[in-house]
């Protein structure tokens, strides 16, 4: 195996992402030693049991000598959480986070880095909608984005940290990206944060509609529903925070969403349907583009089996 990228590796915040990047390291031999601390003292029973790492029952002894941090908490934990790491952090330490927001992860780690230490926001493009150490898997991030988004900061210790991150999320099996993190936060805010919104909104309407229809909304639940319906049962701490770090990239995608929906909802109202084939044949241009950039299965259902038909007495 190849020679570590760190010597000793801190994971704060032991859910889906810090717990899976704790199974890619120890996989990939990414570090010598993989640190972890979570404030929950089940999460951290958990991680001990799953056997993780070096579970510690504080952030500075879990901080203490290490080569990087990585803070896997939602975004409006990640001022505080660092706030607690920060006495405990050696000079020339890289301080990363996973946050969805950039913008939003930025203003609030900033203030509580200490000068000594290079702070470098990320974010791995992988994610499913479960939560927990439990839920973390070691092949989360193969052939997934990882998009850093460095500060604006010259000299050689800052660009060599940051070469040394993209190295480790490499040896995860992320592809690399950089880019400026207001870039970052509007590709996002349409690619990722409009679509989980739209799917806690129509799972909301669809729960309303339930009771008018003698449940048959459930029952009769298709595979387009029933896809919004996993997006929507992901995390609502972590969503909530994403909304409200990247407010103005959201409402700007969610205005332009909302005139492009009136155009469809007017096209329907006139019996318009040249109007409609042309939307859903760009919709499926893009979804063809998808495939053949390699992100996304061709097969039918994204290539998931049927699922079993429920059990009869
Ligand atoms: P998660 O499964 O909910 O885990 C987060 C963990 O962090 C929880 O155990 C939480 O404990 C703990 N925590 C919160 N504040 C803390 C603090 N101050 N110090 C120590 N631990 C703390 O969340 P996740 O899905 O892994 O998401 C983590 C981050 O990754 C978020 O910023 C999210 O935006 C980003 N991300 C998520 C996905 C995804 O698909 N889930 C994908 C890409 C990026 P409590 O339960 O006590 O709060």
């Amino acid at each position: 195996m190849a020679e570590p990228v760190f010597e000793k590796l801190t994971i704060i915040g032991c859910g889906l992402i810090g717990s899976s990047i704790a199974l890619a390291t120890r996989d990939s031999g990414a570090a010598k030693r993989i640190a972890i601390f979570d404030r929950d003292a089940a999460v951290r029973d958990a991680a001990r049991t799953l056997g993780l790492g070096d579970i510690e029952d504080s952030a500075d002894q879990a901080c203490a000598d290490t080569d990087c941090l990585i803070i896997c908490t939602p975004v409006g934990a990640l001022g505080d959480a660092l706030t607690a790491c920060a006495p405990a952090l050696k000079a020339g330490a890289i301080v990363t986070d996973v946050g969805s927001v950039k913008g939003g992860a930025i203003a609030a780690m900033t203030s509580a880095t200490p000068s000594q230490v290079h702070l470098i926001p990320g974010h791995p493009i992988a994610g499913t909608e479960h939560s927990g150490p439990e839920a973390g898997f070691a092949t989360l991030f193969q052939d997934a984005w990882h998009i850093l988004t460095p500060l604006d900061k010259s000299g050689p210790a800052y660009s060599s940290a940051v070469e040394r991150l993209a190295a480790f999320w490499t040896r995860l099996g992320a592809r690399v990206e950089t880019m400026p993190a207001d870039r970052h936060d509007r590709v996002l805010a349409i690619t990722s944060h409009l679509p989980h919104l739209i799917a806690f909104n129509i799972v909301a309407t669809a729960y309303d509609m339930q009771s008018v229809e003698d449940g048959d909304v459930v029952k009769y639940s298709a595979g387009g529903f029933r896809d919004f319906t996993r997006i929507a049962a992901s995390d609502p701490i972590m969503w909530r925070d994403v909304f409200l770090s990247n407010k103005d990239a959201v409402l700007e995608a969610l205005g332009r969403f909302s005139e492009d929906l009136a155009a469809l909802q007017r096209a329907i109202r006139w019996g318009d349907g040249e109007t409609l084939i042309k939307e859903f044949e760009r919709a499926r241009g893009i979804r063809q583009a998808i495939i053949e950039a390699g992100m996304d299965s061709a097969e039918a259902n994204f290539g998931r089996n049927k699922p079993e038909p429920p059990e009869t007495d």
